[in-house]
Order: C-alpha cells, then sequence, then structure tokens
C-alpha cells in the first residue's frame, strides 16, 4: 500500500497535479482538429479510440482541453495523490 514510486508515474505531476478533469466521452470529446486517431491513457497507456475495437476504452477522464486522458482505474489509484477535481462538461459550467 505503500509503494514509493508506481510504475505509471513518470513525472506527471509537472502537469497534472490539481488538474481539473472532465469525465467524458471519447468519442464525443476528443479534440475535433487533432491529427491523431487515438490516445493514451497518461498513465498506463491504455488506449482510447472513438472505434469500436476491442480493449479500447471509450470514456475517461480528460484534462479541460481535451489534451490529456486518464482511465478510470489510474484515476481511482491516483485522484488522492494528484488532487484532481472532476467538473460536469465545460459547457455546462455555471458562471
Ligand atoms: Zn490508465
Amino acid at each position: 500500500m505503500s509503494e514509493p514510486q508506481d510504475w505509471r508515474l513518470f513525472g506527471q505531476e509537472k502537469y497534472l497535479f490539481g488538474a481539473s478533469l472532465v469525465r467524458s466521452d471519447y468519442a464525443r470529446s476528443r479534440v475535433v482538429d487533432s491529427p491523431w486517431e487515438d490516445d493514451h491513457c497518461e498513465f498506463c497507456g491504455h488506449e482510447f479510440m472513438k472505434d469500436n475495437f476491442p480493449d479500447v476504452l471509450h470514456e475517461g477522464y480528460a484534462t479541460q482541453n481535451g489534451l490529456h486522458w486518464i482511465c478510470a482505474d489510474c484515476f481511482n489509484d491516483f485522484a488522492p495523490m494528484f488532487c484532481w477535481t472532476v467538473s460536469q462538461h465545460p459547457a455546462s459550467k455555471t458562471p
């Protein structure tokens, strides 16, 4: 339980510590004009795709800009360490 370093950690705190994440459907919320077809979990590397391939994820936690994705397992494991907050979809943010 008190592992000093998880294999999935390699400096993500530099850009993900305290991040505000959005739980979202990958196909709908991925960056629309991004040139790539998939993303990977920032921690374990699990693949997010909008297509229906086996063993890919279709929803997870994304940063507000949609550039970084985190799978549910890693979210659960690292949320306390990274002090993430989860918000609703940015569009529904209260003024
Ligand atoms: Zn993961």
